[in-house]
């Protein structure tokens, strides 16, 4: 790769006219600035009209890839003219794709780590746990360091009860989840797979952004058939780009629209 021109030019001359782009992007710490309470985030209206209008660009689609709900992330970003792939992959509904992890024995399953991690707050009044319909969160960041430990061992003794059940770690964030091999990856492939029938002849051209290691498949999937940007100070294996920060992102994305 060339690099006489910064990243953000040189990743918006791949987006040509011969190619539809599928435009994969991560919601925390990607278009809005992670934080403390993301139970509590709102969605700038400047960057949603600058979503609707990537939308609306010719030969361009629009998904949010991100482990939140794909009900949060309708609820944050309102807006109909893009795609959501939630819970990690394990939520897709991009217009007439709709794909749901449906499985009822893990839901009980899910009750049930629920009602111990109920308990668990009681101990822990500073812990957020938020059941996510097919995943539960446990954000840690408003613990100490001890604080943090305790939960984290005491979410793998839940865990070690539910059969088919693992957690995928964080600084501040664990999340709950069935061990499936959805991920941001699975989801962007399924996307561009369902896409390229509907715009053949022309091919499809992913782009992932992202800001940590869940998106990691999603840039090896990205990779595959287009390029991935990594967001942020965090190491990337693959990711060829880099974009500082979600400010970078937002102008990025106003220059495409
Ligand atoms: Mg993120």
């Amino acid at each position: 790769m060339s690099h006489h021109l910064p990243h953000a030019e040189q990743i918006l001359k791949q987006a040509t006219a011969d190619r539809h782009t599928l435009l994969s992007l991560d919601f925390d710490g990607t278009l809005i600035t992670r934080s403390e309470t993301p139970r509590q985030v709102e969605f700038p209206e400047e960057l949603r009209g600058i979503l609707r209008r990537c939308a609306q660009r010719a030969q361009t689609t629009v998904i949010v890839n991100s482990g939140r709900a794909v009900e949060e992330l309708r609820r944050l970003i309102q807006l109909d003219s893009i795609g959501y792939a939630g819970n990690h992959g394990l939520e897709i509904e991009v217009g007439d794709l709709v794909d749901t992890y449906a499985d009822t024995e893990w839901r009980q399953l899910l009750d049930l780590c629920m009602e111990r991690l109920e308990q668990l707050c009681k101990a822990y009044p500073d812990l957020v746990v938020h059941d996510k319909g097919f995943t539960v969160a446990v954000y840690l960041g408003a613990l100490n360091i001890a604080g943090r430990e305790a939960v984290t061992t005491a979410c793998r003794d839940v865990i070690s009860n539910l059969p088919g059940a693992r957690i995928t770690p964080g600084a501040e964030l664990l999340n709950i989840r069935p061990a499936v091999p959805a991920s941001k990856g699975t989801a962007l492939t399924r996307i561009a797979d369902w896409l390229a029938d509907r715009v053949a002849p022309l091919p499809v051209w992913s782009i992932h952004m992202g800001d940590d290691a869940s998106d990691e498949a999603a840039f090896v999937a990205a990779e595959q058939q287009g390029t991935a940007v990594l967001v942020g100070g965090l190491q990337s294996v693959t990711a060829g780009y880099q974009l500082p920060d979600p400010a970078a992102v937002k102008a990025w994305l106003n220059t495409f629209a």
